[in-house]
């Protein structure tokens, strides 16, 4: 596999960082996922859009301007043949001279790599039955918002998930309410079919794919909410699913241990992930015009 280290593609064995990286030492950088189906980047304009955010957010300038690092994206996808892929990008602070907690004083320039991952489809167990999930004290930092490179904390919970047999982990915030899964966005079906997530804050990442279908919902006449929900509401709700760039909506069906209203993937979730297949083709043809900028 081909990767893009900091200039150069070499192949995945030989792309190094330094070990005084900042993103090594202090996880200080910023990164995004792009998902790549048949060359056509989903709403790749705005994940450029949140990578802005997020290194404005980190005071971290670009390395290159949006649409070089679209053509090295590019690139990257030819060089290792892959139509559909997941594009991984992380850009760090950079190396500075000493180690400081501070930024260097003399600015140092940021570190951008690029890995393709393979795009694996959804497994067919969770489309068809759903994914199983424990909820799990938030225990991140106060600005999810940012898109940032330390995961630590999604990372044990995602672990404590995986040992207790459940597919993924939905974080829980003081009040009860939930914030987001361990890397996507949570939704639920209340009883009278209105779908419920949680409004963009510093408390949760506002996900591409999340704000791409409250906006095709809406325009399909559904009625979607933004709120904090609770525990209490997801375990008495008719149907929970999670959105993501890398698996778009999948349906979650165990919480707890307790079944989501009939245990089985329901209507609405169904009819979102329809819509949304619909758009990522519409898109992909060019008839899908969207010129807004993603806003955080
Ligand atoms: N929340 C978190 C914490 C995430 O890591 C992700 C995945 N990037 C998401 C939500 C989903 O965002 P997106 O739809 O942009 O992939």
């Amino acid at each position: 596999m081909i990767v893009y280290n900091n200039g150069v593609y070499c192949r995945l064995s030989q792309a190094a960082v330094s070990v005084q990286d900042r993103g090594y030492q202090f996880g200080d950088g910023a990164y995004e996922v792009i998902h790549y189906t048949d060359h056509h980047g989903v709403d790749e304009d705005w994940h450029l859009d949140r990578l802005d955010y997020s290194l404005t957010q980190l005071q971290i300038p670009w390395p290159m301007s949006a649409n070089a690092l679209r053509q090295c994206i590019r690139h990257v996808r030819l060089l290792n043949k892959l139509s559909t892929v997941n594009i991984y990008i992380s850009i760090t602070r950079g190396v500075p001279a000493t180690r400081d907690f501070a930024f260097p004083k003399t600015p140092c320039a940021p570190v951008l790599t690029m890995i393709p991952y393979r795009h694996k489809p959804v497994a067919e167990r969770l489309r068809t039955k759903g994914m199983t999930i424990i909820t799990a004290p938030d225990q991140r930092w106060g600005r999810c918002d940012i898109k940032a490179i330390a995961l630590l904390a999604p990372s044990l919970a995602k672990q404590a998930a995986t040992e207790a047999g459940a597919d993924d982990v939905w974080m829980v915030d003081t009040q009860g309410c939930i914030t987001e899964g361990s890397s996507c966005n949570a939704f639920i079906v209340t009883p009278t079919g209105e779908i419920l997530t949680r409004p963009p804050s510093h408390a949760i990442l506002k996900g591409i794919t999340r704000t791409r279908l409250i906006a095709l919902a809406r325009d399909a006449g559904l009625k979607v909410t933004e709120r904090p929900f609770a525990v209490s509401e997801l375990k008495e709700a008719a149907e929970a699913f999670i959105t993501r760039t890398t698996g778009f909506i999948i349906p979650v069906t165990w919480v707890d241990k307790y079944s989501i209203g009939t245990g089985h993937p329901g209507p609405v979730t169904h009819n979102l992930l329809s819509l949304y297949e619909t758009f990522v083709q519409e898109q992909k043809h060019g008839r899908f015009a969207d010129t807004t900028r993603f806003v955080v």
